[in-house]
């Protein structure tokens, strides 16, 4: 979309283009029509949500950072924030699950030759493939530069052993994005990536990992046994891996904070209701201040959370550097959904802690934040890094 917001004489403006807006409208609708309605159902199954995957391609909202010459809507991250905090309002396992072609092809929209760009974008959006994003291993997760998955090159080819674990929309994925090391000795300058295809000889998956929320988002292992990708397929130069994921990051964590934004406004909508219509001593609950003061604090956290991931965009749609502001929207956001989540549970009393209202789920979803893409310790020291960079 190439549309952005314009500044006004004041320098500052939180209007929506008109074509922002309707990208926000279908969103809700979208959410509020098939999301919600399914909702407890791949909670309870942990299914990976096909068909809501392809009625949102169909109409879409998904792949939405692909440029269009390559079949998507170039959404800028900003764009990207508006959908994903308004799917996650509605399951925020379903909104991974749907947006994480996003991160996983963002390697190849930045970094990618025209020739990657040319084979494989168009089959994310028009043929329904999937990629998902592997950097994470069972001994490296915050420590990005200690990962063991070795990448030798071999003429044509290089030779791809290792394992992943925690891989997003592993089980269903058709490509993978891939880090390992061409050059172990070289520490964080010897990392590269590598666009891996499933049906590579020696790519395998494990079955989906049980885990406490999010669960329509499947995660497993990924296993690469002596894999043989062509050089065609490295993403960007030998030992820029490690760069590629840090400008990746400058990018993902805005979304993400948005979407941590999307459960922190749930829940706060989920109490106002609920705490309207319970009574207890003879009062709805809502008019002791005990209650409404948690209530007041949600709605706090979810202005500042969504001015904080918003800031974060548009700095870096703008081409300013961002990793600071995207490492405190990340921080914050995780924070605000997970104490808006705990605090909805509060209002809601026993009933709370009930399967039967949806602010149990929430909680269970919420805690990812603190964890996925970068753990709030690891936001804290970058933040801290960036105060004395200067
Ligand atoms: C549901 C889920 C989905 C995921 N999806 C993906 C995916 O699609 N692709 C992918 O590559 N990865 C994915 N991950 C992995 C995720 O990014 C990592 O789990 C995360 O980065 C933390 O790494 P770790 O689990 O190894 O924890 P560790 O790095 O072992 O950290 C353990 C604890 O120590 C703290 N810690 C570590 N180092 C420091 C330090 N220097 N200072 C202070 N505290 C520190 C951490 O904050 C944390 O609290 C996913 C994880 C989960 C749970």
């Amino acid at each position: 979309m190439k549309e952005t917001t314009e500044a006004t004489g004041s320098g500052l403006d939180f209007t929506l283009t008109s074509d922002q807006q309707m990208l926000h409208n279908l969103a809700r609708e979208f959410t509020r029509n098939e999301i919600i309605p399914r909702a407890d159902h791949y909670d309870r199954t942990g299914e990976w949500p096909r068909d809501i995957f392809h009625t949102a391609r169909e109409v879409g909202l998904v792949n939405i950072n692909i440029p269009e010459a390559y079949g998507g809507i170039g959404a800028s991250v900003l764009e990207e924030c508006i959908v994903a905090e308004a799917m996650a309002y509605g399951c925020s396992g379903i909104q991974t699950a749907l947006m994480l072609n996003q991160l996983g092809a963002l390697p190849l929209i930045h970094i990618g030759s025209e020739e990657q760009k040319a084979r494989y974008l168009p089959q994310l959006v028009e043929d329904g493939k999937i990629i998902a994003y592997c950097m994470t291993e069972p001994d490296a997760g915050s420590d990005v530069a200690g990962i063991k998955s070795t990448a030798t090159r071999q003429g044509d080819h290089y030779m791809l052993s290792g394992g992943k674990t925690w891989i997003t929309d592993g089980p269903v994925a058709d490509f993978f994005t891939v880090f390992a090391k061409t050059d172990p000795a070289a520490g964080h300058k010897g990392m590269s990536c590598f666009l891996v295809e499933r049906s590579m000889p020696g790519v395998s998956t494990s079955k989906p990992l049980e885990k406490m929320g999010q669960h329509a988002a499947q995660t497993c292992q990924v296993f690469f046994e002596e894999v043989a990708v062509p050089v065609e397929n490295r993403i960007g130069r030998e030992g820029d891996g490690f760069l590629i994921a840090m400008q990746v990051f400058d990018r993902s964590r805005p979304p993400v904070a948005a979407a941590a934004t999307g459960v922190a406004q749930r829940a706060l909508d989920e109490a106002v209701r609920y705490a309207g219509e319970r009574a207890a001593f003879g009062r709805p609950i809502r008019e002791y201040q005990g209650v409404g003061f948690l209530l007041a604090d949600m709605k706090i956290r979810v202005e500042a959370a969504r001015g904080l991931a918003w800031k974060a965009a548009w700095l870096i749609d703008r081409g300013q550097r961002n990793t600071m502001e995207a490492a405190v929207a990340k921080a914050f956001c995780a924070d605000a959904a997970m104490q808006n989540a705990i605090d909805a549970v509060q209002v809601f009393g026993g009933n709370g802690y009930s399967r039967e209202y949806p602010v149990e789920k929430l909680m269970r979803d919420a805690k990812i934040y603190q964890i996925y893409e970068g753990t709030t310790q690891i936001q804290k020291m970058i933040i801290l890094r960036e105060l004395y960079r200067a």
